[in-house]
């Protein structure tokens, strides 16, 4: 919210106040944004906490999925390990792959490949006839 009102105080703001004696950022010492703090900076501490941030919004959305019609159709997640999911009352059934991806889905791959690779937060496999996840909300007259 902060952000979308331009009141996320960054160094930059403090230099610019008299408030610091530079602008730069403190974890990393690169110039300091709005862009900066919330997704721009490389340093390792603030990586980790934009990462952490990112899967528990994932976790959010997965657990709500879960308890929706296709829950039982999640067959891959890569949002945290199990004691993070178990932090937030997440517990998903054994054939659910976590963080590898299946080799099935990509037989060309080896498993370090596929662990390696670039994966989603989350694979869910829809039946056939189901595009969108969801029938058409019928119209109310
Ligand atoms: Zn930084």
């Amino acid at each position: 919210m902060k952000f979308r009102t331009g009141t996320l105080y960054t160094q930059k703001m403090a230099h610019l106040y008299g408030r610091a004696t530079s602008s730069s950022c403190l974890w990393c010492h690169q110039p300091d944004s709005k862009i900066h703090m919330l997704s721009g900076c490389q340093s390792a501490s603030i990586q980790k906490m934009v990462t952490e941030k990112h899967n528990i919004a994932s976790r959010l959305i997965i657990k709500t999925f879960d308890k929706g019609n296709f829950g039982g159709n999640i067959i891959f997640i890569d949002i945290g390990g199990e004691t993070r999911m178990a932090q937030q009352n997440l517990v998903l059934p054994a054939h659910v792959a976590n963080r590898a991806l299946p080799q099935w889905l990509m037989a060309n791959l080896s498993a370090d490949e596929l662990r390696s690779c670039s994966r989603p937060d989350a694979i869910c496999i829809l039946p056939i006839g189901t595009k969108n996840g969801h029938k058409k909300a019928k119209k109310r007259k």
